[in-house]
């Protein structure tokens, strides 16, 4: 197999070490990415030359420190192509910015008997949140439900929607099956009924090519330590309009137009959802990740993940006993998978005591799980700096547990 993405992978000193004696192979990129020396360089050079707090001061530094944070905003408004850079709000994560979504859509838009639609698919960070504003609200959380391959019943959810539905959260990407959910076909069903759509784009942006004006979509989460950028960081999108309409999430500096004991007026959107110092480093940081995969080709990096998940899959198959969790023919490059007469716990220790770092358990999709009656999976995750070699390495390692357990 040719590996077009080979001369990047320099780029990643984390990968350049032994782990237990063996050359580490690091699968477990759905949990999180390794960083570039770009980006690693970018953070450092910032707490080097020109730190100093956003938005306050008129010196020298607060304006360069203003200038690149801006400028970090408006390279993920290009990267997402949202309309306009105020659309753009800088979070902790994917869960933090579904937690302001749930919170502030929750106080404005949602009364006692509404109800609200994710799909039995979701990460924790997509499930708990809806479920502490509707208790808060008295509303209901409604699950749409998914095929033995792990796709969306596009159908089923379809006939949840009624004029009580207020919202839909849906995940683009499975992080434990790997499906990739028809957002678009959905966005439209939604709003036709008049409904809001936030999709946790956490697995999707490493992955795909994502356009949130096609989309249509009302709001879009990731995180930066998922797509090669620093962890602490993150990304809300939400639609202007909205973003106008939504009361703020937390109070503090930065978010206010003007404060007084007896009234307190709000700064426009995306600073009124950005109280208190935020993370400058690591909206830098970033930046500088979005830059580098712009620079390879998002489409590039998708080829090459599918090429390595369909090789591994097939020898992954070869193993007796084998068999993958999350078989949707939409699937990005996630293999969750058990084998006969093993625990995924023990898969997971014995691969690691070879240099091989998968992840197993629930992957904080334990209502999947359970629908499913597994004791958890065990899951080897794709980035672009990862080779065919390594899928072999890993398959042996594999192979040699198997043997070891039975
Ligand atoms: N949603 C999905 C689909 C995820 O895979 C993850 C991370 N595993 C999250 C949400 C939460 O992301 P974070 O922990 O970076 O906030």
């Amino acid at each position: 197999m040719i590996n077009e993405l080979i001369q990047y992978r320099s780029d990643f000193p984390v990968l350049q070490q032994k782990i237990n004696g063996n050359q580490l192979v690091y699968f477990d990129n759905a949990a999180s990415t390794q960083k570039p020396i770009q980006v690693i360089q970018c953070i450092s050079n910032y707490y080097q030359s020109t730190h100093a707090n956003v938005h306050r001061g008129n010196h020298y530094l607060s304006q360069k420190a203003t200038e690149q944070y801006e400028n970090a905003r408006k390279t993920v408004q290009h990267f997402l192509n949202a309309k306009s850079q105020n659309e753009i709000i800088f979070t902790r994560g994917t869960t933090e910015s579904i937690n302001l979504v749930a919170t502030v859509f929750g106080r404005m838009m949602i009364k006692a008997g509404d109800e609200i639609i994710v799909s039995a698919m979701e990460h924790h960070s997509n499930i708990v949140p809806w479920q502490i504003m509707a208790l808060e609200r008295g509303a209901v959380l409604k699950v749409a439900e998914i095929n033995t391959n792990g796709e969306l019943l596009v159908e089923h959810l379809q006939s949840l929607m009624s004029e009580k539905t207020k919202i839909i959260a849906l995940t683009h990407i499975s992080n434990t099956l790997g499906t990739i959910n028809p957002v678009k076909e959905i966005i439209k069903l939604a709003h036709q009924a008049n409904i809001a759509v936030l999709i946790d784009g956490a697995q999707a942006v490493p992955h795909l090519k994502v356009d949130v004006q096609e989309l249509d979509c009302d709001f879009y989460c990731f995180s930066g330590h998922k797509v090669y950028g620093p962890t602490g960081i993150g990304v809300l999108y939400g639609k202007e309009k909205w973003l106008e309409l939504l009361p703020p999430y937390q109070g503090g500096g930065e978010m206010i137009e003007s404060v007084s004991f007896e009234k307190t007026t709000y700064n426009r959107p995306p600073f009124k959802f950005e109280a208190g110092t935020p993370h400058i480093a690591g909206a830098l940081g970033l930046a500088e990740a979005l830059k580098y995969i712009n620079n390879i080709g998002v489409e590039k990096i998708a080829a090459h993940e599918n090429q390595l998940l369909h090789y591994t899959t097939e020898k992954l198959l070869n193993i007796q006993g084998a068999k993958i969790i999350g078989t949707a023919s939409h699937k990005a490059g996630v293999i969750s998978f058990l084998v006969d007469g093993t625990h995924p716990g023990d898969i997971g220790m014995l691969a690691d005591k070879m240099g091989v770092a998968i992840r197993t358990g629930n992957h904080c999709t334990e209502p999947l799980m359970r629908k499913w009656n597994l004791p958890g999976t065990a899951r080897a995750s794709f980035a672009l700096y990862n080779t065919f070699e390594e899928a072999d390495v890993f398959i042996n390692a594999l192979n040699k547990a198997v043997k070891m357990l039975r």
